[in-house]
């Protein structure tokens, strides 16, 4: 029930660091989120600077943009070298490590 606060201990926290030495590293890749590409409308009267921001799914599924400032359509498509390289591996089907 009581509590004891001991100003200044080092025991509590030498307690707990020495409990394990060789303890597993849990690791948690970064997942990237959102991918931010820029792209220009491809009409020469317009080309507005477009600053795009994908996720995943919308990268795969990417088959253009509409242009922030002139309003039209712009076919495109995002390349490989475009995302992030945590996202290529997904993008590559697992074909050739396969059994
Ligand atoms: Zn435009």
């Amino acid at each position: 029930m009581a509590a004891v606060i001991v100003s200044g201990s080092r025991k509590g926290v030498q307690m707990v660091e020495k409990r394990r030495k060789s303890s597993v590293q849990l690791h948690f890749p970064r997942e990237v989120l959102l991918v931010e590409i820029e792209r220009r409308c491809v009409f020469p009267d317009c080309a507005f600077r477009n600053r795009l921001s994908l996720t995943k799914a919308e990268a795969i599924g990417y088959r253009g943009f509409r242009c922030g400032k002139c309003d039209r359509w712009n076919d495109d498509a995002v390349a490989r070298e475009d995302l992030p390289s945590s996202w290529k591996l997904d993008l590559i089907p697992p074909s050739e490590t396969s059994m």
